[in-house]
């Protein structure tokens, strides 16, 4: 066996797994047909969940402080002449922002940076060739920069290499999904006229849709509908400076472009994230519109769902039973994505001038509503994931307070801090209320691979207490991407559990 785990592709989904891969103790090789990470500044936007599951084994503020980032404070929604509304981003539930606006090939940079200090070299110029798996291992054929090939033998792959991933098409699963047949236009452009680099834009209007997002530095990318024409090549500056002038007035007045682009919509998800020793993960496993700016979030949460299972997995003999919540859990928050931003693209395209006046309405008035910016935030954000319907908490006690298992840790104040600073370790943690410290385990695993479990206790008068039902006593399992694992009044209850799910320390 070479490694236990071959990722192929070193985008931010495959970094983010080698990362969270290796600081959970588990042997990962990384390979990229590139010669070097991104320089084109494509994905814009980390939102609060992404920057809280990265933090507990790589500190977020790298990320957050970082000389290229803003934090995101809303979205103006505007016509060419007036402001329709604004959804407000700011004071996110707990100690990290809602999102932060930073290039991709920023991002990417400071995860090389981590992976650097782990001691993982990311392996450029290979490129997997074709796989083939048996019950116990995965051989990959690889290509290296001279033309010569080799061979990789694995325990598992994962396919993160991108929207036309090799991994999908060895395993010969469909990208079912469509095509929007229209012409997009993209710009990174630097203007004259100061705006604030906390908010999106978006501007309505007769000839269509033009959004700005904030790069920093007086930059923006515009994105641009531009209607159901024939694709043309790239836009010129003097064509996107004309759309810019028509459709949201005279303050975008561009100065230099930097990368100017055209593009199509495609809407597409794989039936299935994992066949045998095989997952997808990333845009290899879904693609959507950028409405949201959820695609790379999506997929760096896809990677930390699967690193702690196939950490835990590792010298399992058989196939491990958790491997397969990966897919029942992310396939259908990656179908969720993928029908919420076609909802919201096609509603940005809609052109009929009666059903223009109604958006604008909507625009003016639910904007204004309370119900309307408590509902986005969390939308937006990511926190308001739940995987409470899927196996793994569906296996769970019972119970009734308004956490579940499957949710979400809420960042509430615990001691006098943030409870996730007591998170910022390479396992999961134990909230223990009115249990003595002697009966809990100390490791989370089953098969030689143990994931050290921390306990932290929590008041019994404390608002997670009240929340977690455990006002009464008793323990809350808070996985390693901190979700809520499991909910029990006492440890033989949670004993079940983990023996149920092999995640019982053997014996
Ligand atoms: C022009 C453009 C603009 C975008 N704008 C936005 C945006 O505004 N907001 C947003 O959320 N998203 C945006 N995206 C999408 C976002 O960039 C992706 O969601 C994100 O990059 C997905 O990350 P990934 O790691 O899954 O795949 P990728 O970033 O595509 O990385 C895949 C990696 O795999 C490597 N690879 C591919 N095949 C092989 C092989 N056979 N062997 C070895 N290596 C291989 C590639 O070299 C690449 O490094 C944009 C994408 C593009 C192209």
């Amino acid at each position: 066996m070479d490694t236990t785990v071959l990722i192929i592709g070193a985008g931010p989904v495959g970094m983010t797994l080698a990362h969270k891969l290796t600081a959970y103790g588990c042997k990962v090789r990384i390979i990229d047909k590139n010669q070097g990470p991104t320089k084109l500044s494509k994905a814009l936007v980390i939102w609060q969940r992404t920057l809280e599951v990265l933090d507990s084994t790589f500190d977020a503020r790298r990320l957050i402080d970082h000389e290229h980032a803003y934090d995101v404070h809303g979205v103006l929604f505007q016509t060419p002449t007036e402001k329709l509304g604004e959804v407000d981003l700011k004071n996110s539930e707990g100690e990290l922002p809602t999102g932060i606006f930073i290039p991709q090939s920023a991002t990417e940079q400071v995860i090389v940076e981590k992976l650097k200090e782990q001691g993982v070299e990311i392996e450029r110029g290979n490129e997997l060739v074709s796989f083939e798996q048996s019950d116990d291992t995965v051989v990959s054929l690889i290509k290296d920069q001279n033309g010569e090939t080799h061979s990789i033998t694995s325990s598992w792959i994962v396919g993160a290499d991108g929207a036309h991933s090799q991994v999908r098409h060895g395993l010969k699963l469909p990208f079912e999904g469509n095509t929007i047949e229209r012409r997009w236009l993209l710009a990174d452009i630097s203007i004259a006229e100061e705006q604030n680099p906390h908010f999106m834009q978006a501007y309505f209007s007769e000839e269509g849709l033009v959004g700005f997002f904030p790069i920093g530095q007086n930059r923006w990318r515009v994105i641009i509908d531009g209607g159901e024409a024939e694709r043309k090549g790239a836009p010129s500056q003097a064509e996107i400076q004309t759309i810019l002038r028509t459709r949201a007035g005279n303050k975008w007045k561009i100065e230099e472009s930097f990368w100017l682009s055209e593009f199509i919509i495609n809407e597409r998800i794989v039936p299935q994230y994992q066949v045998g020793r095989v997952f997808l993960a990333g845009d290899a496993a879904h693609v959507h519109s950028p409405a949201g700016g959820q695609g790379m979030n999506t997929g760096m949460q896809d990677a930390m769902n699967l690193a702690w299972k196939l950490a835990l997995a590792q010298n399992a003999k058989d196939h491990h039973p958790l491997l397969k919540t990966y897919h029942e859990e992310r396939h259908l928050i990656g179908e969720r994505v993928v029908a919420e931003t076609s909802q919201m693209i096609h509603m940005a395209m809609v052109h009929h001038p009666l059903v223009r006046r109604l958006r604008e309405f909507a625009m003016r008035h639910i904007t204004r509503t309370k119900w309307f910016n408590q509902t986005m935030k969390p939308k937006v954000s990511e926190i308001d994931l739940s995987y409470r319907r899927q196996e793994l908490a569906q296996s769970a006690p019972r119970t009734k307070g308004r956490l579940r298992a499957g949710d979400r840790l809420p960042d509430e104040i615990e001691n006098n801090a943030y409870i996730y600073r007591q998170l910022k370790h390479t396992g999961a943690t134990l909230l223990v209320s009115g249990i003595a410290e002697t009966e809990l385990p100390k490791i989370l695993g089953g098969n030689e691979s143990n994931l050290p479990l921390k306990i932290v206790a929590i008041s019994a008068d404390g608002t997670l207490a009240e929340q977690l039902d455990l006002k009464h006593g008793g323990i809350a399992m808070i996985r390693p991407d901190s979700y809520i694992g499991a909910i029990s009044r006492n440890m033989g209850e949670l004993n079940d559990w983990l023996k149920t799910n092999h995640l019982a320390p053997s014996t």
